[in-house]
């Protein structure tokens, strides 16, 4: 797997320092300055400590089976902001790198907050999604309206527990029910920020369900 981070500190050498320090208990195999400049901390075929607490499709031992990426921004808490061309190019040039070196399907193409959706929000509504899968990195379903009543917490029933098993074959963590809680709010808001990045309300519209029966259809696995 790949999984994208933002850094979400001050700047670039506060990251670095942070992920270079034996005491934080962090690291990553790659961090990308917004100017371009690659970071390499650890060799790929090491375990590197990005992903903490996660799931995806079932596995729960991220680190063990993933390349962690860590784009320098400052975050939700220190200031959120695009990420420059530069680095984002420079994003898609490694992970052609690291793809070439490592069989890794496009739905396994993940932000942090795919899979810890309840502790993270990394890299965010602003990253590039789109920019990536144009440059063969990872799915993306164009937006088109799509009919169908808002699905919201406290709704109950069938159109619920489609959601729910539809969340849980593309890779989130979302246990079988017919209740729309504030558990399954959290993961809606996480696919909005990687899927449907111009509304993140965990509120599941006609058009969020759509992109994700889309999605569905694009994954072979
Ligand atoms: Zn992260």
């Amino acid at each position: 797997m790949l999984v994208l981070h933002y850094t979400g500190m001050v700047d670039g050498p506060a990251a670095l320092a942070r992920l270079t320090d034996p005491q934080a208990k962090v690291s990553a195999h790659y961090m990308v300055e917004e100017d371009g400049r690659v970071f390499a901390l650890v060799p790929e075929e090491r375990r590197a400590w990005h992903a903490g607490k996660s799931f995806w499709r079932g596995r729960t031992d991220i680190n063990a089976a993933s390349v962690g990426v860590e784009i320098v921004n400052p975050g939700h808490e220190f200031g959120y902001r695009p990420f420059p061309d530069v680095q984002i190019a420079t994003v898609i040039e490694l992970l052609t790198d690291i793809r070439s070196r490592w069989t890794i399907p496009d739905d396994r193409v993940l932000g942090h907050s795919d899979v810890a959706p309840h502790r993270k929000t990394d890299p965010g509504e602003l990253f590039p999604w789109r920019r990536l899968a144009e440059a063969g990195h990872g799915f993306w379903v164009e937006p088109a309206p799509a009919p169908g009543a808002p699905l919201a917490e406290g709704d109950e029933g069938l159109g619920v527990l489609t959601l729910r098993s539809g969340l849980a074959r593309l890779g989130y963590e979302c246990p079988r029910s017919g209740r729309y809680d504030a558990d399954l709010a959290v993961v809606v808001r996480a696919f909005q920020r990687h899927w449907r990045p111009e509304r993140v309300d965990g509120i599941a519209d006609g058009e969020t369900r759509a992109r994700l029966m889309a999605l569905l259809r694009m994954v072979t696995t």
